[in-house]
């Protein structure tokens, strides 16, 4: 066997399914003229009955149940079948030659019976030919690539052959498609879930389309449903009528399906995009105020008819402004990014985040209590204290935000909720910021059910006596979620360490009074400041392994030789700090 001729032989099972497959596709296409005959031949027998006619009708349908089951089209057997019975007459030639009227009557008769069954072969041919189309692109790894794949359609139809078929077919096209046959059918779905567009029927029984138009005028959250009218009527006024009162489009029965499925595609895409352009923040992509504002009256709205717990909370990064100071409105901008991505993965699809304005962004969390919401905005802020929020060319940026918590009371004024999450936001900054609050009755309270409380922010002293690279290593380490305190000599270094617990001290070896590996020997000899086991990071100029060597045997957890790269330093604090 040589390289390229791997491919298995298909095996026994697979060559008959093929075969079968490709005569189903050549019966289906066949049928195409059949059926345009046997429209053809309705409207002569229609016109001028002739008895040949109706000779030659039944002989295609015969056809047809003839050769559908041999490819299992038993759908198609059946209407046929159906058709042949209403046709058997013809059979009869004898009593034909005696009777001219009779079979004349006949002919009008069977006439009348078939028009449906034939829409409906018409109808099923089209579905089984798009099916089988669909299994072979399948097969081959073709994508069915619908972008708007999952938009929910409602059908409303009294017509049970035209509201399957389009059911079936927009299914085929990966739309959810669901179907209503009455006007007060289609009412309670639309009340009980959310569709995309809305295809209506105009002449229904007991009530005409006619009657939703006011319905969904009334309803400020079925207002803008794209609606297109499916009417057997090609009548000015129905049009005019129609459009005006809130329909996008309209279209006279028959249609071609491939029609039908255009104005769609475009209606959703269309809305969509205004959608998009209208209701989204072109930054970040989530939600905008304008959002925000016209859906959380809808929540209050719904939780009047179903009650149930529901809360808000306000998002503000902390030291923002910093973040653009020192790193440009651009890095600023992918921070925001960011974080309305971090927030975004972790809510529900029913929860809406929305950017306020700023840096600050708001989120609207249905069947949530406050200490759920608070919950989840805590396990946010945890992984924005040790996970990088943007990244830009190699380089991570951390930050921190505060939030405030709360859940609406029954009665509440929607002005009065929304206040109380920002005051709760307010107080988190007050306390310190990088943590998250809920509105309590008197005073603001930490979350005390959370689980993990936010842990503390690591501190970092650096010390150097070079003004300027000891200024470039705190602007680096601002963007940690860490502290930094600062001392420009070995003396004050010490000090310091002797206050308030240090996580990491970075030090330099040479300085001015006592210089780095005293500092580190003197930690080492005092059994308070060895019990706190700061990290410790050596920094030299010196780039010679016995310094190394010494500092390391005097207890640095790590080295790093002047001149470095911000990389390499923020790489190794992550490390020392556990912040990866
Ligand atoms: P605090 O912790 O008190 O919230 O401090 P802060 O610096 O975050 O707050 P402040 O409100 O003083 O600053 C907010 C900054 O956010 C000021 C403004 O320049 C910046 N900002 C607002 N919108 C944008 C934006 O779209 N992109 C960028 N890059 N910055 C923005
Ligand atoms: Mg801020
Ligand atoms: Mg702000």
């Amino acid at each position: 066997m040589t390289e390229n001729n791997r491919t298995p032989e298909p095996t026994k099972r697979q060559k008959s399914d093929r075969l079968l497959q490709e005569g189903r596709e050549r019966f289906l296409n066949g049928m195409e003229r059949q059926l345009q005959q046997m429209e053809e031949l309705f409207d002569q027998l229609g016109i001028v009955p002739s008895w040949q006619g109706a000779e030659q009708w039944y002989r295609i349908v015969h056809t047809i149940k003839g050769s559908a089951p041999i490819f299992g089209l038993s759908s198609i057997g059946q209407m046929a079948e159906e058709l042949l019975k209403e046709w058997e007459w013809t059979q009869s030639e004898k009593l034909a030659e005696q009777n001219e009227a009779w079979w004349v009557e006949q002919a009008a008769a069977s006439l009348q019976n078939s028009g449906g069954v034939l829409l409906q072969l018409k109808l099923e041919r089209d579905f089984l030919l798009r099916e089988l189309q669909l299994a072979v692109q399948k097969e081959f790894g073709v994508k069915n690539g619908n972008p708007l794949e999952n938009s929910r359609v409602l059908v409303i139809d009294d017509d049970p052959v035209l509201r399957s078929y389009l059911v079936k077919r927009l299914e085929l096209d990966s739309y959810i498609a669901e179907d209503a046959s009455d006007v007060d059918t289609a009412k309670r779905m639309l009340h009980e879930h959310h569709y995309d567009l809305v295809l209506l029927d105009l002449m229904m029984y007991p009530k005409s389309g006619y009657e939703l138009f006011e319905f969904l005028q009334e309803d400020p959250t079925l207002k803008w449903l794209p609606l297109i009218v499916l009417s057997a009527r090609e009548d000015l006024n129905d049009k005019v009528n129609c459009l005006m009162l809130g329909a996008c489009d309209y279209l006279t029965k028959p249609f071609r399906y491939e029609e039908l499925a255009a104005r769609i595609y475009t209606l959703l895409n269309r809305t969509k995009n205004f959608e998009q352009m209208a209701f989204r923040d072109p930054l970040t992509g989530v939600y905008n105020r304008r959002y925000f504002d016209h859906h959380v009256e809808l929540e209050l709205q719904r939780i009047s008819r179903y009650p149930a717990p529901i809360s808000i909370a306000f998002i503000d990064i902390d030291r923002f402004k910093s973040v653009n100071d020192t790193h440009g409105h651009a890095i600023g901008d992918l921070v925001l990014q960011g974080l309305a991505h971090m927030v975004q993965k972790r809510l529900r699809n029913t929860d809406v985040l929305a950017r306020y304005g700023g840096e600050e962004f708001v989120v609207l969390f249905p069947n949530t209590t406050a200490p759920q919401a608070q919950k989840l905005l805590n396990d946010v802020l945890q992984y924005a204290n040790s996970h990088p929020v943007a990244q830009h060319e190699g380089t991570d940026y951390s930050i921190t935000f505060s939030a405030g918590v709360a859940e609406w009371v029954p009665g509440q004024k929607l002005q009065q909720w929304v206040r109380l999450a920002d005051e709760a936001m307010y107080a988190a900054k007050q306390q310190g910021r990088n943590r998250v609050l809920t509105a309590g009755a008197d005073s603001m309270v930490a979350d005390e059910a959370a689980q993990q409380p936010v842990p503390a922010r690591k501190r970092v002293l650096v010390a150097d006596d070079d003004e300027i690279l000891r200024s470039i290593v705190v602007a680096r380490l601002a963007l940690l979620p860490v502290d930094v305190i600062e001392a420009c000599d070995g003396d004050e270094a010490f000090r310091l360490l002797q206050g308030e617990a240090v996580d990491l001290c970075i030090l330099d070896g040479i300085m001015p009074g006592m210089d780095g590996l005293e500092v580190l020997q003197r930690m080492q000899a005092e059994p308070e400041l060895r019990a706190r086991e700061t990290r410790v990071m050596m920094l030299s100029g010196r780039r010679r392994d016995d310094d190394i060597a010494r500092g390391l045997e005097s207890g640095a957890d790590d080295y790093m030789s002047k001149p470095f790269s911000l990389i390499e330093l923020d790489r190794r604090v992550k490390r020392l700090l556990g912040l990866e």
